[in-house]
């Protein structure tokens, strides 16, 4: 069993289970407009619990964060037997697990994130996660000061030409330049405790903590910490993700297939495999002939595409560019997430500065390799076919760079290492998502959509929730029936 090749050579993926023509179906959703019940949804049907009377066939298509770690805590359930249970991982990408936006994401895992009953769960098995497979070293693990920051930007003329839209990350969006918030501190309204994060201030009136030296204290006008110690920390979201995938293979039963998933088939009411292209070269081959997976369970992880397959699922995608800086060896970089409001200049034209001042608001993590990510705004780019054609646009990876060189001396000396993008699966309908459990009346079906900006943070308890319901017939880590499919299809 290899990771990140087709592993599925050894098994038969030509046929699904002999079924009636007449009732097997490619599945498609029904009717229904996307509503909102007001109660609760009805009783879960996946079955029984674990006691394994017939084999498992669970295919998982997505391998995001959300993919990955569904697997590690499937095959680490108690009643998960390798024998009798077997885990495909279906990922469109030729180049491997968290291409999207896992591997690309900041990495923030907060006890102020959202929806709470999912973070409860999340951010206490982030900690033992770390604690049992060494996260610090293996993805980065580490508690982190996490601020809102406000104040002014001065772009250097070293940084490029100043007048070329340097402020104005509209000019690097999407066609119609639609500038979108990731939304990540909306959760904190309730949260936010000034007496509890009182003591990490420093006495000075900007508030700028001691230790947070890479950022200038001249240019900054108030720091406001969000949260109390341990209460913030972070892990390196690509390396998490890949190695929650390599310790769900560790268990065996657990096969990673390149492929495309093209549609679900299910046989009165009960998902029965999973169609795919199976994709050995990049782009993808409509040629190539269609694979079907057998599935008695399909768990759909696939990111900002899950309604490509699922097609009444309210979920889009916002695309969002990102860099990362690795700052000159000296550079002291504390351990501080930034969530930053500058005010910029206006850029300077033949000459002439405008007299309009520039709000950006990139978002700096450092890590602990010393290496700092940052990420612009959102944008309204339409969704490509794979996340390998997501395009990268040159011009928001330099606004993102020449905005937070603007209030760093150590990152404006540091060298761009990743100039990246990728789609955050977002909610359209209101009070958000994710959307987690098994869909009315396709048994065997379950969804873990929608993450939004927390999916780094909310994947082990998505994925836990998921394992208890696949391998025990129901969710008790938490009371997720907020998140009910039902409520959203
Ligand atoms: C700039 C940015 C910063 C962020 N920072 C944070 C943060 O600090 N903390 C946090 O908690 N969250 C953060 N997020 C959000 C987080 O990245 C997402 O919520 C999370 O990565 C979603 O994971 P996923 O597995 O659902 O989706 P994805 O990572 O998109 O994975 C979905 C996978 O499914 C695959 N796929 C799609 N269609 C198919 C198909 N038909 N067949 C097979 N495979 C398919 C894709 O190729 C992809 O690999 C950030 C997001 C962005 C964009």
């Amino acid at each position: 069993m290899k990771l990140y090749t087709t592993t599925f050579n050894e098994r038969d993926t030509t046929s699904v289970r002999p079924a009636s023509p007449a009732r097997s179906s490619i599945f498609s959703p029904s009717s229904k407009s996307h509503r909102r019940h007001l109660c609760p949804p009805p009783t879960n049907s996946i079955r029984r619990g674990m006691s394994q009377l017939e084999p498992y066939e669970i295919v998982i298509i997505g391998g995001g964060i959300i993919g990955c770690t569904t697997a590690y805590y499937l095959s680490h359930h108690p009643s998960f037997i390798p024998t009798q249970t077997h885990i495909t991982l279906l990922e469109a990408s030729t180049h491997g697990p968290a291409q999207g936006a896992s591997g690309k994401a900041g990495g923030l895992v907060a006890r102020w994130a959202y929806p709470k009953a999912l973070v409860d769960v999340s951010f206490d098995e982030h900690v033992r996660l770390a604690r049992e497979h060494g996260g610090e070293e293996r993805w980065g693990w580490r508690y982190v000061g996490c601020g809102s920051w406000t104040g002014r930007g001065v772009i250097q003329t070293d940084q490029g030409n100043e007048g070329k839209g340097y402020g104005d990350a509209l000019g690097a969006l999407g066609k119609k330049g639609k500038r979108r918030s990731l939304e990540k501190t909306l959760g904190l309204e309730e949260h936010l405790d000034p007496k509890r994060s009182a003591p990490l201030r420093r006495k000075k009136k900007t508030g700028l903590p001691d230790d947070l030296l890479w950022v200038s204290e001249d240019l900054t006008d108030s720091y406001e910490p969000m949260a109390g110690p341990e209460e913030t920390a972070q892990v390196h979201p690509y390396q998490f993700t890949t190695s929650m995938l390599a310790l769900a293979q560790s268990r065996g039963g657990v096969d990673y297939v390149q492929g495309k998933a093209t549609g679900i088939v299910q046989v009165d009411g009960k998902v029965t495999g999973v169609e795919y292209l199976p994709g050995l070269e990049s782009p993808i081959s409509e040629i190539a002939l269609k694979k079907t997976i057998p599935a008695t369970h399909i768990i759909l992880a696939a990111g900002a595409w899950s309604s490509t397959l699922l097609s009444n699922l309210p979920i889009t995608g916002t695309r969002a560019h990102s860099i990362t800086i690795r700052p000159p060896p000296d550079a002291p970089i504390a351990p501080y997430v930034l969530f930053t409001t500058i005010t910029l200049p206006s850029p300077t034209t033949h000459g002439q500065r405008g007299k309009r001042t520039i709000i950006a608001d990139p978002e700096i993590y450092a890590r602990p390799d010393g290496e700092v990510y940052a990420c612009g705004p959102g944008d309204d780019a339409p969704l490509p076919d794979t996340v390998d054609d997501v395009v990268v646009h040159e011009e928001a990876c330099e606004s993102v760079y020449r905005h937070v060189g603007a209030i760093s001396r150590e990152l404006r000396e540091g060298t761009v290492g990743k100039r990246q993008a990728c789609f955050l699966p977002t909610v359209t309908t209101e009070g958000g998502g994710p959307i987690v459990g098994e869909v009315e009346g396709a048994r065997g079906l379950v969804v873990a959509v929608g993450h939004t900006c927390w999916g780094i943070c909310n994947a082990p308890g998505t994925a836990r929730a998921i394992s208890e319901l696949v391998m025990g017939g129901e969710i008790t880590c938490a009371d997720l029936k907020t998140l009910h499919p039902s409520l959203f299809l």
